[in-house]
């Protein structure tokens, strides 16, 4: 299997499983170090469409869920909000976009999911499946937040979304990263049999993000910056018990905004965060 981003066939086996298809391996090219799964074809839209992304859960409880994501990430990103026309590509329950819609011109949701039509419609946010059902090539600031390490073709789909950019306007991503301390340093085997998991088909690292936007025409990286979302209550939970949930469990005892700051300077500084947001402008 020859890698997506460099066309290297030399590869290894990373240690650890994909949580939930026992056939599927995890590969990471030794050339540029793009972590890649042993099939790419094993997901198709029917997947996205039949709300397998909420994991059971109704809209209103994957909003709960998401909502301490989407309120940071709107913190982040709400200075190119103001008035502006904003697309959020794999916008999910549409958190982001309830927080969004209230500073910007328009807001537009790109998701498949069919269980959260009703919901946008109620709350009034326009929604299309496709980015090509865009007709408007105009937009100031796409976000897509955990949706690129879901694309088998990024750079294909990378592409499409920069035509809907007008000159000057933002791409803003995050993905989780490829390099992640419980995996890089750690190498806790337990988080190893956990994290992976069979929709994510490539993950990256700053490095390998580079190569990526290099391939697309128009669009220029302006930063990555690593961010940990899990605080060291969840890392030494794992470590000790080979466990996820340390931050509900040891969190109230462990954590605080001095020390957890600290960890992520710490982390950022190898790039071994759990999280990695970027930007992009289009020139
Ligand atoms: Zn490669």
């Amino acid at each position: 299997m020859k890698c997506y981003l460099c066309g290297s066939s030399d590869h290894k086996l990373r240690d650890g499983k994909v949580r939930d298809n026992d056939k599927l391996s995890i590969l990471e090219c030794n050339n540029c170090s793009l972590v890649f799964l042993s099939s790419l074809d094993h997901i198709d839209e029917s997947f996205y469409e039949e709300s397998n992304m909420s994991e059971g859960q109704n809209v209103q409880e994957w909003l709960n869920g998401t909502d301490i994501d989407d309120s940071r990430r709107f913190e982040f990103v709400k200075e190119f909000l103001i008035n502006k026309d904003i697309i959020d590509f794999g916008s999910g329950a549409g958190g982001f976009l309830l927080q969004a819609k209230k500073i910007a011109k328009s807001v537009v949701g790109v998701e498949l999911d069919n269980k959260v039509r009703e919901h946008y419609k109620n709350s009034s946010i326009d929604l299309v499946r496709d980015i090509r059902e865009l007709k408007n090539e105009s937009y100031d600031v796409i976000t897509a937040f955990h949706v690129i390490e879901h694309l088998s073709d990024p750079i294909k789909i990378l592409q499409e979304l920069c035509l809907k950019l007008k000159k000057g306007g933002k791409l803003i991503f995050e993905i989780p990263n490829s390099d992640d301390a419980l995996l890089s340093l750690y190498k806790n085997k337990a988080f190893s049999s956990f994290t992976y998991w069979s929709p994510h088909l490539f993950l990256y690292n700053a490095r390998t993000l580079d190569i990526l936007f290099k391939k697309i025409n128009g669009l220029e990286m302006d930063f990555i910056k690593y961010i940990q979302r899990y605080p060291l209550s969840n890392h030494l939970y794992w470590l000790a018990n080979n466990e996820p949930g340390g931050h509900l469990n040891w969190g109230q005892f462990i954590d605080s905004v001095e020390l957890n700051s600290a960890y992520e300077a710490q982390l950022s500084s190898l790039g071994i965060t759990d999280t990695i947001i970027a930007q992009c402008t289009k020139v």
